[in-house]
């Protein structure tokens, strides 16, 4: 008898957080669903999605991951009415099914309240830990006909989440059918934009403070479409997701040696700064590729610097450190870029052949504002500074910022105050200009 209830748990329940998984989730939801039918109500399915978990088992261990999604399960079931079902699918993913809550604004209610608890610090032993969920609803009858369907939607719904900067919940409406249509679409747009050739670099200038010389360039990727130049915040990510980044990297690279050797023979010996995203990161070749280049226009490696990011680092930790280490034997310098914005970014730090750090613009924006982030920049400086790194204050628009900057000797800036990111040709005015 013991056996047989033991074997009824394990088929129902997960072992981990003693939720119900998926056979019990799916048998809530149809019964659930020919309850509604009889009461003429309606019924909510929430898929929730970690954002980030992945990230947090790879820093800090599978043993604290597991912690936290037990944590995670006892504050959804807390939050939740004794009516309602927690599950959990696996991994990182949660679904709530919720009975007899009448309107929308009520289940917008819930979904808030599920984001707050979720969010909330957890301790760990010396680890404070932080998570975000991405919340996806499906209601039934609206958005479905049958248990399946409500689940499949809700998780669709997550994905809308997810894009929509994560941390935040979305319904699944027939809009969201359409923007799906319409994803297929800029798709299409960007590997055309790729055929033709349509990406192009733009620089921005880094400027030593002190000597107000420009010493460096980062360039930074525009999309000069049929419609207008497109900003890099909206087709990266799309780029990058469909394995296109490293071939725009490829090719904007080349371009950006080709303008440096440029402005080198002209007697400018600025050095260029060059984003990497994390897939191109775990690519081998990308260190036999970029010393192919620096070869074949003449540039001195320590003249030429890639930014990578935190969230870059952690994905695929061996391979990426591998070509880190082969980039910086090579001579490329290594920047941490929006530094302070990922996790764990001290442990890295330590760890890996990184040369400088980029001071990330949300700190900068809030000098005279907000004392706290002051006292975050001062932490990153002198942290810098003692592990022998070189820093650079990102978004500096204005005197004031640039001034505390000054008095706390970082001097390489970067950002508006000095100069917007330009096409090749006006940087090279620009670059007359100062001499
Ligand atoms: P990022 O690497 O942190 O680049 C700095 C961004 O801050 C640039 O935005 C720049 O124009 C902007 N910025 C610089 N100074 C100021 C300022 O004073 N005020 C304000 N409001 N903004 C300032 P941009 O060009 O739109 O690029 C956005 C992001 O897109 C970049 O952030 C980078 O993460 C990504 N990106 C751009 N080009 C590439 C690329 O070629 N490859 C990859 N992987 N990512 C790229
Ligand atoms: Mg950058
Ligand atoms: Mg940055």
């Amino acid at each position: 008898k013991l056996a047989e209830d033991e074997l009824r748990y394990l088929a129902n329940y997960d072992a981990l957080t003693g939720l119900p998984n998926r056979a019990l989730l799916m048998d809530r939801i149809y019964h659930g669903i020919d309850q509604a039918k009889r009461d003429k109500r309606s019924l909510a399915l929430c898929f929730i999605d970690l954002d980030k978990f992945k990230q947090i088992n790879d820093s800090l261990g599978h043993d604290i991951g597991d912690l936290l999604l037990k944590e995670i399960a006892r504050r959804l079931t807390l939050t939740l009415r004794e009516s309602d079902t927690v599950a959990r699918l696996g991994g990182d993913e949660f679904v709530v099914l919720l009975e007899g809550y009448k309107t929308q604004d009520n289940i917008s209610h819930v979904a808030r309240k599920m984001l707050t608890v979720v969010s909330e610090p957890m301790q760990f032993g010396t680890h404070t830990v932080g998570v975000s969920p991405s919340i996806g609803i499906a209601v039934y009858p609206e958005d479905a006909i049958n248990a399946a369907e409500l689940l499949k939607h809700a998780d669709v719904a997550m994905y809308h989440a997810k894009e929509a900067g994560r941390n935040n919940f979305q319904f699944f409406t027939a809009e969201m059918n359409e923007k799906a249509h319409m994803r297929l679409a800029r798709e299409t747009r960007l590997r055309n934009a790729l055929k033709n050739d349509e990406f192009v670099n733009f620089y921005q200038p880094i400027v030593n403070s002190q000597t107000r010389q420009v010493v460096g360039a980062e360039v930074l990727m525009r999309w000069q479409s049929a419609e207008g130049l497109i900003s890099p915040t909206e087709f990266i990510p799309l780029a990058e997701e469909l394995r296109l980044i490293i071939n725009m990297t490829n090719l904007m690279l080349e371009r950006a040696l080709q303008d440096l050797k440029h402005w080198h023979n002209n007697g400018h010996l600025i050095y260029l700064s060059v984003n990497i995203s994390p897939q191109h990161l775990e690519q081998p070749s990308l260190a036999e590729h970029t010393r192919h280049l620096l070869k074949k226009y003449d540039i001195p490696a320590n003249h030429l610097r890639f930014e990578v990011t935190e969230s870059g680092l952690m994905r695929d930790h061996e391979s990426a450190i591998e070509t880190m280490l082969s980039l910086s034997f090579l001579g490329v310098q290594l920047a941490l870029d929006d530094f302070g914005t990922g996790y764990s970014s001290l442990k890295y730090l330590k760890e890996l052949p990184i040369d400088g750090i980029k001071i990330d613009r949300s700190f900068v924006k809030d000098i005279g504002i907000d004392s706290s982030d002051e006292t975050i920049i001062e932490a990153m400086l002198s942290m810098a500074n003692s592990l022998g790194m070189y820093c650079v204050a990102e978004g500096v628009e204005t005197e004031q910022q640039l001034a505390f900057f000054s008095r706390r000797q970082c001097y390489l800036i970067q950002g508006y105050l000095f100069a917007r990111p330009m096409p090749a040709a006006q940087m090279s005015d620009y670059l007359l200009q100062e001499h």
